[in-house]
């Protein structure tokens, strides 16, 4: 079963992530692709990926990430935060990250991590 990869970005870091799945669209084709709600309709309008959306991070999104992370159902997180403002669900990201710490899940906060995240993920399907 192709792995199953979050995409999650902060509302200053949309433009970032919409540009890195536009770029690596091809291969993200391959995975199936989880997002939180904002997140996950931007990339759908502006690179025709199509993840499945969970609700928006602010109003739990966050929090179902980390409860797929902690019953063993997510393989990848892909998470641009924000490092410039904060959020009102600072303590849904920090769970989010620390779960994502303690289950070992691949975990990627920037455009040069996703793109490894991406390569081993690719290297393990083949
Ligand atoms: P959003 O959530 O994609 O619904 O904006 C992201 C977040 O802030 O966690």
């Amino acid at each position: 079963m192709a792995a199953r990869i979050a995409l999650v970005a902060h509302d200053a870091m949309k433009d970032s992530i919409v540009k890195w799945a536009w770029q690596n669209a091809v291969m993200l084709q391959g995975f199936q692709l989880l997002a939180t709600g904002t997140t996950g309709g931007r990339i759908n309008a502006e690179t025709g990926l199509n993840p499945e959306r969970l609700l928006s991070g602010p109003l739990g999104g966050d929090a179902q990430l980390g409860a797929m992370i902690a019953e063993g159902n997510l393989d990848a997180l892909i998470f641009f935060i924000d490092p410039m403002t904060a959020v009102p669900h600072d303590v849904d990201v920090k769970s989010l990250l620390r779960l994502a710490i303690l289950y070992d899940t691949a975990l990627a906060v920037n455009e040069t991590s996703a793109d490894a995240i991406l390569r081993v993920l690719i290297d393990k399907e083949t």
